[in-house]
């Protein structure tokens, strides 16, 4: 495959191990991974190449247990600064889905972009966020999103609006071939500092009630309506179960702790907290950290 793919103006790399990018710190080779140089190039390159290769767009890698096996295709990554520009037009805050959340911790803060500030502390790529309708402190993606620029697998670009991406709790109805490119944002305008000083109450948050420098993917499961995914596995008694250097975190159990093993007893772990908690508390657990690629 890797003869036939089309010329292109950004990097491919090949066989590139995937434990770099997740925060999980797993995950076998892509195949291939393509950093394209801008939108054209991406365009060009989903124009041209075998129609049967199949795309996976990477973002921050904070919500992915890619499996030791690697990822089949051509592996997508946002990185160059083409898909990170962003301006301000009225109350809407145009950004590249590329861009890292915690890299709009300065512009939210000195614009005085008031609502935004939740979406500062969420690791990941902006794209990322609105593909999961991503959420803390009050608020979530939905709740923000005026329109998103995507471009489908033929390298078409359109625009959808809020109503089109069926948002719900940590979902979005959006189709699995769409790349978001941009998001339109919508913000009160709001007093700078006070701006800044929600950013630094969130953040200290997250610092002292939730574990910092392991290797984790946030909340592993879904909060089944009107209970909390954490309160269910200590209940059912997941909160003790290891495989290998798999365990949930000490501090909080909802968090994954990655102590150095392979994605295979992560995956392990996942599927016996899901059965005791099914067994003892009577609840599907809904897996919210998204398992791809090869066993
Ligand atoms: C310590 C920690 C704390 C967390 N706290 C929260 C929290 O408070 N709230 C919350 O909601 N989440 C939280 N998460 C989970 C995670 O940060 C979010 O789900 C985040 O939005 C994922 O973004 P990402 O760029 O890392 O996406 P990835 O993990 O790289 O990918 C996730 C999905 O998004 C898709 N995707 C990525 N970019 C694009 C794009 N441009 N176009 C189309 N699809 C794309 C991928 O294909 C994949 O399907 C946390 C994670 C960690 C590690």
């Amino acid at each position: 495959m890797t003869d036939n793919l089309p010329k292109v103006r950004g990097i491919y790399k090949f066989n590139e191990l995937l434990n770099r990018y997740t925060w999980l710190n797993v995950g076998g080779p892509a195949d291939v991974m393509f950093l394209p140089a801008d939108e054209a190039d991406l365009r060009d390159f989903l124009r041209q190449k075998n129609p049967k290769e199949s795309i996976f767009v990477l973002g921050g890698g904070s919500n992915l247990l890619v499996r030791d096996g690697g990822m089949a295709g051509v592996v997508v990554k946002l990185a160059s600064d083409d898909f990170a520009k962003w301006h301000i037009d009225g109350n809407i805050l145009y950004c590249g889905a590329g861009r890292l959340n915690f890299s709009l911790k300065k512009i939210v803060a000195e614009n005085g972009l008031g609502g935004l500030e939740f979406l500062c502390s969420i690791p990941g790529t902006l794209g990322g966020a609105v593909r999961g309708n991503a959420g803390c402190f009050g608020s979530e993606v939905a709740n923000v999103l005026q329109t998103a620029r995507v471009m489908d697998s033929a390298g078409d670009v359109f625009e959808v609006t809020n109503a089109d991406l069926g948002f719900g709790y940590r979902h979005s109805a959006f189709p699995a071939d769409w790349i978001v490119l941009e998001a339109g944002l919508r913000f009160e305008k709001a007093d700078a500092t006070e701006t800044a000083r929600i950013i630094a109450q969130n953040d200290e948050y997250r610092r002292t009630h939730q574990p910092q420098g392991i290797k984790t993917a946030g909340s592993t499961f879904k909060n089944p309506e009107g209970m909390a995914a954490w309160r269910l596995i200590k209940e059912a008694g997941g909160d003790t179960l290891v495989f290998g250097g798999a365990k949930l975190s000490a501090q909080h159990c909802n968090f994954l702790h990655n102590e150095g093993t392979s994605a295979a007893d992560i995956e392990k772990l996942c599927t016996a907290v899901q059965k005791a908690v099914r067994e003892k508390c009577g609840v599907e657990l809904e897996p919210e950290v998204q398992t791809v690629g090869r066993e």
